[in-house]
């Protein structure tokens, strides 16, 4: 089979669409175009049902009930509703709010904002392995901490944090819990009840629905979870969360969820093994490559790679038919190495010699030998003009190196 170019490697980014999504959402843009909020004509009932419809598809793949499924635009919404929500709800009992250092911006973010209100927030490190330390977690709390966030799996280096023991943690000290489960849902097996989770945060892009739809898990019973609305209007979405709902969008979410707890088991059983291919490809051709993250607690679809001795842009330029991300973050005109990788103790110039390869449904085994040989390739020709390769390939420790003497050398 002949390979399509670029290829598409970056499916923590975002995700196509599936096509049987695409066909499920069609018929309410036109003729099913109602508001779901309409309560009088047949038009809004429709809307409605779908919604319903989609709403328990979404709760049948994290073990909820339909009602604690809050429609959003997006995780970036879920996340600040979650934890803007509970702090203004729970301000009488406690300001302090516990989090990661390696938490996506919009959880990081809003607890910035939050502390410019008089909120505390502790962020936990993490270690090498990217994950927590429950010793560090339960010695943060105090008597004032309301809430406790952690996201289920890191969308850089796909590391998966101890959620069960998290939220065993937190339902002792009757703190609420809030994950970022993006990068899980529908990769992994994930059971709010079993885990203890009080809200959520999902989003339909990532796992093959459209952009710009999001829910919120919000549990209703043991405990009630109460949240303070961040968006006033119409009272939608049992009063958290007013505003039209995006019916079209809604029912892609929905078919998406199905699809992914139908398919889940397999297409992550094949997306680790081209993962691993691709991994194996590169370990067993280049040395001074490491892996960034624990590879026992993944996800199935990730590997983050770091290569020593090439320069990060000249990586990227070289594999410029292939669309990954890397460990580079352009902040204005400078480039930033990733706080993710900074966090786990990745130096500076390992970072940004750092590619996430995320795979995803349409990738193909052609595809995943046709990345690993150009990453080989392009590395191998970026090293041989690289002098600091060649004199620690000759055993001189380059931290010990006296500058003067290496350009002589
Ligand atoms: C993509 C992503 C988000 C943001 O989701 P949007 O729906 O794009 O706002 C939040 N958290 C994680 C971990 C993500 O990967």
């Amino acid at each position: 089979m002949a390979i399509k170019l670029p290829i598409y490697m970056d499916y923590h980014a975002t995700t196509p669409v599936d096509q049987r999504v695409v066909e499920t959402m069609l018929p309410y843009f036109h003729e099913k175009f109602g508001n779901a909020a309409s309560r009088n004509h047949s038009f809004g009932w429709t809307a409605e049902e779908a919604v319903e419809n989609a709403r328990a598809q979404i709760a049948s793949l994290i073990n909820a009930s339909p009602k604690e499924i809050i429609f959003t635009s997006g995780a970036t919404e879920s996340n600040n509703l979650a934890i803007k929500g509970a702090a203004e709800m729970y301000r009488e009992k406690g300001n302090h709010i516990i989090t990661q250092v390696i938490e996506h911006k919009a959880v990081l973010d809003t607890c910035k904002r939050l502390e410019k209100y008089g909120y505390e927030v502790t962020y936990l490190p993490v270690g090498k392995d990217g994950r927590i330390d429950l010793d560090d977690l339960r010695k943060a709390i105090t008597n004032k901490t309301i809430l406790i966030s952690i996201m289920y799996a890191n969308n850089e280096i796909g590391v998966i944090q101890p959620v069960q023991e998290i939220g065993k943690i937190a339902k002792e000290h009757g703190i609420l819990f809030h994950s970022d489960a993006v990068q899980a849902l529908g990769k992994i097996p994930i059971d709010v009840q079993k885990d203890n989770l009080d809200m959520i945060s999902l989003t339909a892009h990532k796992l093959y629905g459209p952009k710009g739809c999001g829910a919120l898990y919000v549990r209703r019973r043991n405990p009630r979870v109460q949240l303070s609305a961040q968006i006033d209007g119409g009272g939608h979405e049992r009063g958290m969360r007013s505003g039209t709902l995006n019916v079209p969008g809604i029912v892609g979410f929905g078919k998406a969820a199905e699809l992914c707890q139908q398919e889940m088991a397999t297409e992550s059983a094949r997306l680790s093994g081209l993962r691993d291919r691709l991994k194996d490809a590169i370990f067993g051709k280049l040395d001074e490559v490491y892996i960034n993250g624990s590879m026992t607690h993944r996800l199935p679809h990730n590997i983050n790679i770091s290569f020593a001795f090439v320069e990060g842009e000249s990586l990227l330029m070289g594999i410029n038919d292939i669309a990954v991300s890397s460990g580079s973050a352009c902040t204005s005109a400078t480039l930033e190495p990733s706080y993710v990788l900074k966090a786990l103790g990745v130096g500076e110039d390992l970072a940004h010699t750092s590619i996430r390869f995320g795979l995803g449904r349409f990738n193909t085994l052609e595809e995943v030998d046709y990345v690993s040989s150009r990453v080989i390739e392009v590395v191998e020709r970026l090293r041989e003009l690289s002098p600091l390769y060649e004199m620690a390939k000759e055993g001189i420790d380059l931290s010990k190196l006296n500058w003067k003497t290496a350009a002589e050398h």
